[in-house]
């Protein structure tokens, strides 16, 4: 179900406990400021999300309230993650969902990338 991107951070949410190691994730990429893993529903050939380690409900909070450091850090992180993968020259969508019409299911902030295949057009209706 869609979350409200605006309530508190839960700490009890599964990408929370992803990123406390609580629950087992197949890790992509981590560093001081994210952690990567594969998406358990993969929605194309490489589909990865990458979490800031800060508690920010959605891209909303973390545009709002996360310092220019962890800022910096999350998107060079989303960056370098495509970079390594190879991604960057037959090319890659990313993909955050906001809220009910966003449909943000887990409210830790989640950045999707996804590749590896030619994506098709960017909404399907
Ligand atoms: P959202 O709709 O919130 O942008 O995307 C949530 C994503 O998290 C979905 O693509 C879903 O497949 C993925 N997901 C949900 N629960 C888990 C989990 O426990 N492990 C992993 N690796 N992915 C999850």
């Amino acid at each position: 179900m869609a979350i409200d991107a605006t309530q508190p951070y839960d700490d009890d949410n599964i990408f929370g406990k992803i990123l406390r190691g609580e629950i087992p994730s197949t890790k992509v990429y981590e560093d001081e400021w994210a952690y990567a893993f594969e998406d358990i529903n993969p929605q194309a050939k490489i589909h990865t999300l990458v979490i800031p380690r800060g508690r920010y409900v959605s891209w909303d909070d973390f545009s709002a309230h996360a310092s220019a450091e962890e800022i910096a850090g999350f998107v060079r992180a989303v960056g370098k993650i495509a970079r390594e993968n190879g991604l960057v020259e037959p090319g890659y969508r990313l993909l955050a969902n906001v809220g009910p019409h966003g449909g943000q299911e887990v409210p830790h902030l989640h950045v999707h990338i996804f590749g590896g295949e030619p994506l098709g057009r960017m909404i399907a209706k």
